[in-house]
């Protein structure tokens, strides 16, 4: 049985995260909003729970989880060596949609790190996750809430549809404020290296510790070296049920092309929709508007590709944006959803 429980955002009832927190040191599974997509949290110590997650989510057991902290204390329990770049990037940024992966302390259980020497920490801005963490008196191991490869949650209702019945509870905090996972970046190098990008834009990283190495799969498809790195760059991610490929260039001609495509589609049979960041017309099956500001681009991304999957279409076509800024990570997210299927107009 899953229940779901509505908490107040801003001010979480107290009876409610007591619940969900002896769910967590109980060993079980609880879904809850965090600023960026929904997590699957577990007891990260405890790695029997740890396991489930893996389970549940039909996750390779050499994608690593990243532990969820409330308190700067935890940071230093959890991780040894930790470098000046660190400390920066916490007194800045924490707590924020930065993840900030450090070596690891023995402690950590190997299942929850997939064995690397590295542990990846987290501290969400959200009260909900927050004050979850801290009743639950040990550090939260949550990937997002979404079976392996699909958009990831950015509303409870979505943690429904992927995990009825597999996790003991939810907490519906409401939509999650940025809607794309949060930015990892990887201290334990030198320079420093973006493996994801997030709200905590390059542009931000640099401006805080000079310059941030972007790791070749942020941009590109990868070799089998780069894959070797953060092993869990290498599947399919964010993906609706149908294909996706995303056009970029100049907006007249990313229309011009996208048009075409259109109709070149439909000739063959096909259910065509277009998730669109332009505001652009098209004469789809289905047309998606994901907004005009990359603000709003990123926080109805994974909604709008899973609104797809209800329209039953059989390709999807969306517009690229330029990847400055949070365009980096919506280009990202978009790029690996399409399985590296970008056509320049
Ligand atoms: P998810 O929480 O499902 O969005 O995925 C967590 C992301 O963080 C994955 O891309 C992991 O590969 C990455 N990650 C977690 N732990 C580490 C680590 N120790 N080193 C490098 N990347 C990590
Ligand atoms: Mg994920």
């Amino acid at each position: 049985m899953t229940q779901i429980c509505e908490v107040e955002p801003q001010n979480p009832s107290i009876e409610i995260i007591r619940r969900a927190a002896r769910i967590i040191r109980m060993g079980g599974l609880v879904a809850f909003p965090t600023e960026t997509v929904y997590g699957l949290g577990a007891d990260a110590m405890n790695a029997t729970a740890v396991r489930k997650i893996f389970a549940v989510k039909e996750r390779p057991l050499d994608n690593p989880l990243i532990v969820h902290v409330a308190d700067e204390g935890s940071i230093k329990k959890l991780a040894a060596n930790i470098p000046d770049e660190a400390k920066i990037l916490i007194e800045k940024f924490f707590p924020g949609p930065i993840t900030i992966v450090l070596e690891k302390k023995p402690v950590v259980p190997d299942v929850t790190t997939a064995n690397l020497p590295t542990v990846a920490l987290r501290m969400p801005n959200n009260k909900v996750a927050l004050s979850l963490i801290e009743e639950s008196g040990t550090p939260i191991a949550a990937p997002s809430a979404n079976k392996a490869g699909r958009p990831s949650p950015t509303k409870a209702q979505h943690v429904l549809e992927d995990f009825k019945g597999e996790v003991d509870l939810i907490l519906d905090g409401g939509p999650t404020t940025f809607g794309l996972e949060s930015t990892v970046v990887d201290l334990t190098v030198n320079p420093p290296q973006l493996l994801r990008p997030g709200a905590v834009t390059l542009e931000m990283l640099n401006d805080a510790i000079g310059q941030v190495q972007v790791h070749p799969s942020v941009k590109l498809e990868m070799s089998s070296e780069d894959l070797a790195k953060s092993p869990g760059m290498k599947y399919r991610h964010y993906a609706p049920r149908a294909e996706l490929v995303v056009v970029t260039g100049r907006d007249e001609d990313v229309a011009k092309k996208i048009r075409e495509m259109i109709n070149m589609f439909r000739s063959k049979g096909l259910r065509v929709g277009v998730a669109s960041t332009t505001g652009m017309e098209y004469s789809a099956d289905y047309v998606e508007k994901l907004g005009r500001t990359k603000l709003e681009i990123a926080s109805r991304l994974y909604d709008g590709l899973r609104r797809f999957d209800e329209a039953e279409v059989d390709i999807i076509i969306a517009e690229g944006v330029d990847e400055c800024g949070l365009g980096l990570a919506i280009m990202n997210r978009l790029k690996k959803a399409s399985d590296y299927r970008v056509v320049r107009a």
